[in-house]
């Protein structure tokens, strides 16, 4: 393992082999370390959402990604061991609503999602050091220097915590976490084999009562897999057996199911579910990421995708700054456009969790955008088309694919109509003026975001 590198990404979960893929494509000396001696196991974060499919396919995982998983089935409602109807689980978009050729969440098991973006992270010549670590990282001014459980210390120009919720990096920093539980009753979420269960559905059995033992179980055939997630809630301060025995009682007690028809568990884990935003995404040199900066409901499927979305933003700044293309600032920008957008995506888990949000437009992170960030410049005197700060929609024009042009690591001018824009390497439309006009303003811009 190199002892010098230029960014060090501690955590190969999600958000960390994200990043480890945007900057390995743009040449810039990256190395990701993890604790774990292989990728974390378990379904978890099945849901990638229609943003995270375009991003997959900027960074070209987007093909395996479709091959490995499926779409949702739609929800069976049961009661008294018999079907009472099916539920849709997401509000429908529109072919083409919001401009992308994706309308819904894919489901691929996060596992199988990490393996998909690990491989493609080596295709770049990136890699991922296992069993490796970090405990403490000190920092100077010209850089960080990562200590290990065991093994020789790493040194980087900068650092990223990309180590989970329960991020060692971000409590050694001394960024505080704000939030609150989302619900006091813990889940169990189990990967398990079932028989007979048809795989057309996502099976829910509602909660039954409240007193010990019930709640809501859910058990979704897992798309690309033999498995089944089953996830139950508990009552509050419950010890839940996360064992073969433990889940085949539950299954027991709130379905019409044999003990015996759980044949499987081939992994288990509990949680509360609860929502927390870091008070700071920045310390220094090293920054945070994915759920070391904020921790969701998994309700709505937003904490993966959320990750994924901070390491496409975090990427190309890193990758413009090490460069010397641009100004060290653009490392602010971090933290002023995601920490919004985390704040926001926390409180739409929150209640989705409580059943007071639908899945839909919202959960498909599609119209996100920056419009209030000091990156976003509008000079036109009458914006008509394409608005500052948001995303590029996948337009189509004589048969051509704006995604197409979009593609890869750079920023791209754009003149459609009569106007002119500047579109960021992430999909945003980062300044928009008139041709030939503001030209001072164009190239001072231009400057500041290493185009
Ligand atoms: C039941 C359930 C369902 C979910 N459903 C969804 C969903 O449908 N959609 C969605 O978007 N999200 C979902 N999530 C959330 C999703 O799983 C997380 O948001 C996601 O895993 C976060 O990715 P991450 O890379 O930021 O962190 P993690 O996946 O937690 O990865 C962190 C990595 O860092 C490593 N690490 C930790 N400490 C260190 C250290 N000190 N040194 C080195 N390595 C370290 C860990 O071993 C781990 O591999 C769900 C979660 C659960 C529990």
């Amino acid at each position: 393992m190199n002892s010098e590198t230029d960014v060090l990404i501690v955590g190969a979960g999600p958000t960390g082999l994200t990043l480890g893929i945007d900057l390995a494509r743009r040449g810039v000396p990256a190395l990701v370390v993890e604790r774990g001696e292989t990728l974390t196991p378990g379904s978890r974060g099945k849901g990638l959402q229609p943003r995270t499919l375009e991003v997959y396919e900027d960074l070209g995982v987007l093909d395996e990604t479709l091959a490995a998983g499926g779409p949702y089935p739609a929800g069976m409602i049961w009661a008294d061991g018999r079907q009472r109807g099916e539920q849709a689980m997401f509000d429908p978009a529109r072919d083409g609503e919001e401009g992308s050729r994706f309308t819904a969440p894919w489901m691929v098991p996060q596992w199988r999602n990490q393996e998909i973006l690990r491989a493609r992270l080596e295709e770049l010549g990136g890699t991922v050091a296992f069993g490796r670590e970090v405990v403490r990282v000190d920092q100077d001014p010209d850089g960080v220097t990562a200590h290990f459980a065991t093994g020789e210390p790493v040194r980087a120009r900068y650092a990223v915590a990309a180590d989970g919720g329960r991020s060692t990096i971000r409590r050694a920093l001394g960024i505080a976490m704000t939030g609150e539980p989302v619900d006091p009753n813990p889940l169990l979420v189990a990967d398990v084999r079932i028989t007979g269960l048809p795989r057309t559905w996502w099976h829910i059995f509602p909660t039954t009562g409240t007193d010990t033992g019930t709640g809501f179980l859910a058990i979704c055939p897992l798309a690309g897999t033999a498995d089944f997630q089953l996830v139950a809630q508990f009552p509050e301060g419950t010890d839940i057996d996360l064992s073969l025995a433990g889940v085949r009682k539950v299954v027991a007690e709130r379905t019409h199911l044999a003990p015996e028809d759980v044949t499987e568990v081939r992994w288990s884990s509990d949680f509360r579910p609860r929502a927390a935003l870091a008070d700071r995404y920045r310390a220094g040199r090293v920054f945070l990421a994915g759920d070391a900066a904020h921790v969701h409901s998994p309700a709505g499927g937003q904490g993966l995708n959320t990750g994924v979305q901070d390491a496409y933003n975090l990427g190309w700044k890193l990758g413009a700054v090490l460069t010397g293309r641009a100004p060290k600032a653009l490392l602010d920008t971090y933290e002023e456009e995601r920490r919004p957008v985390a704040a926001y995506v926390l409180g739409l888990s929150t209640a989705i969790h409580h059943q007071r949000a639908r899945r839909g437009p919202t959960t498909r992170q599609l119209g996100l955008n920056y419009r209030e960030s000091s990156l976003t410049q509008e000079t036109r005197p009458t914006p008509a088309t394409l608005h500052t700060g948001d995303r590029v929609p996948d337009l189509t024009t004589n048969g051509t694919r704006l995604f197409d042009h979009l593609k890869g690591p750079n920023w791209t001018e754009l003149t459609l109509e009569d106007d002119l824009f500047l579109i960021r390497p992430d999909g945003y439309v980062g300044w928009a003026g008139k041709p030939g006009m503001a030209t001072e303003l164009l190239e001072e811009y231009k400057a500041r975001v290493g185009f």
